[in-house]
């Protein structure tokens, strides 16, 4: 039985997975990542537990990592600002030498692009696009049937494309990018600012680190029109720069994964709205927006395997 080991680096965890061509996880496992000052000690402990787990009878033939930061060319992490591993690190080769098995790296969007490709609703997709809805928006563009890494691996950064001029300070140094309001931490600052301007008062008292995504979910969910305000808001602005980012490649579909996205008709419905109301006339009635299929909890782990069985086929 041929197997792949999926690999998800996090800043807390490090999980991975032995995933068969059909997209079963046949054992999971994970490692705590910030126990590990050092990336080839991290490295050591994982080939460890491979070999431990690994089932029987099995022909292990790859490793796929996801990683934040991760460069699929050069198979490094380069200056992730959550892992403890500073610099450029070749993880993909540190992986492949401990386990004598090829590895291939990319960063984590990319992975869970290719994911959605082999195991979830892309599949037999040549043209669609993956955003991730998290703590940041991640995305995957996979064009052509092949997942676009561009000129120098970067690809695909549409969480920091600037959606709003002089607008809201991105972590990436510029301002008005993407991901500071369409991510789980952008809803909240938008909720914030609903509640500035329509209650100064009750913002004054409130516990504000008690506030994320889910509580804003919550209230919508109960009548809460500031909540309700929030995400009509967020997908919005999400709608808008989708319809943008058709005109580069002509999707077929748009999947929409993570935190956020399981928001539902909440986020769905005003991101489907303005998405239509601002594509170009060629593209209307044409471009789904679906939520994603892969499983929440083992997306990361099926993504960073389908970069091996994506080497291969
Ligand atoms: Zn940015």
């Amino acid at each position: 039985m041929k197997l792949a080991i999926g690999v998800d680096i996090g800043g807390t965890n490090a999980s991975f997975g032995f995933v068969d061509r059909n997209g079963k996880i046949l054992l999971k496992d994970y490692l705590v990542t910030t126990d590990f000052p050092d990336v080839k000690d991290f490295v050591k402990a994982m080939a460890k537990r491979v070999s431990e787990l690994r089932p029987p009878n099995s022909e292990l033939i790859g490793t796929g990592i996801g990683a934040p930061n991760g460069n699929y060319f050069h198979g490094t992490v380069e200056n992730a600002p959550n892992l403890k591993w500073k610099g450029i690190v070749p993880l993909a080769k540190l992986f492949s030498e401990a386990l004598n098995i090829p590895a291939v790296l990319t960063n984590d969007a990319n992975a869970a692009t290719l994911g959605e490709m082999f195991f979830g609703g892309a599949k037999g997709m040549k043209d669609f696009i993956f955003i991730t809805l998290g703590t940041g928006l991640g995305s995957g563009i996979v064009a052509n049937g092949q997942l676009i890494y561009g000129h120098d691996g970067f690809a695909g950064e549409l969480g920091h494309t600037i959606i709003i001029q002089h607008g809201r300070q991105c972590g990436c140094g510029r301002k008005g990018c993407l991901e500071q309001y369409c991510s789980a931490t952008g809803i909240v600052k938008t909720y914030f600012e609903i509640l500035r301007s329509e209650h100064p008062d009750l913002m004054k008292t409130i516990d504000t680190d008690k506030i994320d995504a889910r509580y804003i979910f919550d209230r919508a969910l109960n009548g809460d029109e500031d909540a309700f305000y929030a995400f009509n808001y967020t997908g919005e602005l999400l709608g808008f720069a989708l319809a943008n980012s058709v005109a580069h490649t002509s999707p077929e579909t748009i999947f929409l994964f993570g935190g956020l996205s399981q928001a539902g008709e909440l986020l769905f419905n005003p991101t489907i709205l303005s998405f239509e109301k601002n594509l170009l006339h060629n593209y209307k009635g044409k471009v789904k927006i679906l939520p994603s299929s892969l499983p929440e909890n083992d997306a990361a782990i099926l993504g960073a395997a389908s970069l091996v069985w994506n080497e291969i086929e």
